[in-house]
C-alpha cells in the first residue's frame, strides 16, 4: 500500500464522518422542529384531578395559572387545564401566586 492510498482513505473517511454528521445534525433539528407543537395541549380536568371546591386556602383565585373570568365569581380559564375553571376550584397544578 502507498501513502497516496493511505491519504486517499483518510480522505474519504472524513468525508464519511462530516456526511454522518450532517446528517445527524439535520436529524436532530428536523427532530427538535417536529417537537414543537403550533400550540401547547392544555390537560385534561380528570387528569389533574380537578375538583369545583377549594383545597382548604388552595383555589384557582389565588393559583398563577388562573385567567379570571368576566367577573370576580364567573368561570374562568386556566393556562394548563382545558375548559373552564370555578374560581373557587382546585387541581394538582396548583400553584400560589406570589
Ligand atoms: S392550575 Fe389547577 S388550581 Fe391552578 S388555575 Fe388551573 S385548574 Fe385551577
Amino acid at each position: 500500500m502507498s501513502n497516496h492510498d493511505n491519504s486517499f482513505d483518510a480522505s474519504r473517511r472524513n468525508l464519511i464522518k462530516r456526511g454522518l454528521l450532517a446528517g445527524v445534525g439535520a436529524f436532530a433539528v428536523g427532530a427538535l422542529l417536529h417537537a414543537q407543537p403550533a400550540r401547547a395541549e392544555k390537560a385534561g380536568k380528570a387528569a389533574m384531578l380537578y375538583q369545583d371546591t377549594p383545597h382548604g386556602t388552595q383555589t384557582c383565585l389565588n393559583c398563577i395559572q388562573y385567567v379570571p373570568g368576566a367577573t370576580p365569581d364567573a368561570p374562568g380559564t386556566c393556562k394548563v387545564v382545558e375548559g373552564t375553571v370555578s374560581p373557587k376550584g382546585w387541581c394538582v397544578a396548583y400553584s400560589p401566586k406570589s
